[in-house]
């Protein structure tokens, strides 16, 4: 048995996915975490989306030594560095200008994916002079004050200790079912000058909800809500620090929608390595920052500079990569529909787009028991949505069909036993 007593005794009790997942980690590679005792998982966390590339990869890793053992700048602040230099060049030349954002510049933020928020909220309101935001129902955007002012957990709203104001709530789109379109109303909430909705500086949104569920906004409503922010001068902030770096299929989540947000965050899996690293993207005219209005001191972080670059260059100078993880998607959803149809026809349902996919359950207890089964038989996998019932893939888009396979049949094996068992309770 693992001991943990150094940790409960010292680390405080805010741990969380420690306690899903009681064993000591020791190595990784791949989309294969090993314990201290030996014991090997597949890993459908994946560092909650931040290593899309897997663990360790060898071409990242490489570039990284190599860089270490020249005695690379490791810290610069926000100083000109060589290995920023090729970051900028690089994303430029692989992202920005193939997909026709060459007229965007990049801000570099403190490193976490909550701090880029930070900084694009204060844009929105900086450039537009309104300090009014929107944000949707079961958004995620980090636990910083103005990051959690804008994301929808209770959970976590409740612990701000403080009021979290100037944003206005509206429901994501299917938040009412397939039959109201949330977009007219907005509209007709944001045209009633006395609605009580203030205008908005801007509207953030997921493209895909990660942390709320797998919810998927459709490309209709991704374009209408656009509109809607053209029609009522307002931003359009994507949050793409999950849903990004080729998760559904496309390094950026709305890419194949012909939206073009204004201001785009991301963070996560941009370092490729799980090193600390989140960006904002903003349209030329929009950066009207003084300089170091908003700073921090890790803007700098070199070591995520060298690997993200070497991220750009293995995996988006062609579209095999993103063949790959749209093909594993497909794959991924439709064993997913199969355990569905098996165990609950009337009662789960997939939801989620490209590799960012996961099936919803009855309730949170069932999805939890699915998830601490799958465990118990080597698979990590944890759960989201706005009630913790939906059992969540955010593998390595990385991963080996075998290992999908395999993954699969624990988690097919996990929803029987849980599914059966739920059965057997209903009917006692
Ligand atoms: C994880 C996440 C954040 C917050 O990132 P942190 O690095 O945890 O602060 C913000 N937005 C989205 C969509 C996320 O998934």
């Amino acid at each position: 048995m693992n001991n943990f007593e150094q940790f409960e005794k010292n680390e405080s009790d805010i741990r969380s996915y420690c306690r899903s997942f009681p064993v000591i980690f020791n190595q990784a590679q791949g989309a294969e975490l090993v314990t201290t005792e030996g014991k090997r998982y597949i890993d459908f966390l994946a560092g909650a989306g931040t290593l899309n590339y897997g663990h360790n990869h060898p071409v990242l890793k490489k570039a990284l030594i190599q860089y270490l053992e020249e005695d690379g700048i490791t810290h610069g602040l926000d100083m000109y560095s060589a290995a920023k230099e090729r970051f900028l060049e690089t994303f430029n030349r692989v992202i920005l200008e193939p997909r026709g954002f060459a007229n965007y510049k990049i801000q570099f933020s403190g490193p976490t994916g909550a701090n880029a928020v930070e900084a694009a909220l204060k844009l929105a309101r900086k450039v537009t002079g309104r300090s009014n935001i929107i944000s949707f129902t079961n958004g995620f955007h980090g636990c910083t004050i103005g990051a959690l002012a804008a994301t929808g957990n209770g959970h976590h709203r409740g612990a701000a200790g403080v009021p979290l104001t100037d944003v206005s709530r509206m429901p994501y789109a299917n938040y009412f079912g397939d039959n109201v379109n949330t977009i007219s109303m907005m509209d007709k909430l944001l045209s009633d000058p006395s609605s009580g909705i203030d205008k908005p500086a801007a509207v953030i949104v997921e493209v895909v909800q990660g942390e709320g569920g797998l919810n998927a906004a459709s490309a209709e409503w991704m374009r209408k809500l656009e509109k809607l922010c053209r029609k009522h001068e307002m931003l359009l902030i994507a949050d793409d620090i999950q849903a990004g770096c080729g998760r559904t299929g496309t390094f950026f989540s709305f890419e194949e929608m012909g939206i073009k947000p204004d201001i785009i965050t991301m963070s996560k899996s941009l370092s490729g390595f799980g090193l600390p690293f989140a960006i904002v993207i903003m349209r030329n005219e929009l950066d009207q920052w003084e300089p170091g209005e908003h700073n921090g001191t890790f803007r700098g972080n070199n070591h995520a500079f060298v690997t993200a670059a070497a991220a750009l260059e293995h995996f988006w100078t062609n579209d095999e990569f993103a063949k790959s993880v749209q093909a594993k998607g497909k794959l991924i959803k439709e064993r997913m529909q199969k355990i569905a149809r098996k165990h609950g026809p009337d009662s789960l349902f997939v939801k989620g787009r490209g590799m960012m996919v996961g099936i919803s359950c009855p309730n949170g207890e069932i999805a939890s028991a699915i998830c601490k089964e799958a465990f118990a038989n080597g698979l990590v996998i944890e759960t989201s949505g706005n009630h913790s019932q939906v059992v969540k893939c955010l593998c390595p888009l990385t991963i080996t069909d075998e290992q999908i396979d395999k993954a699969l049949t624990i988690l097919d094996a996990a929803f029987a036993k849980v599914m059966a068992e739920d059965i057997a309770n209903q009917a006692s």
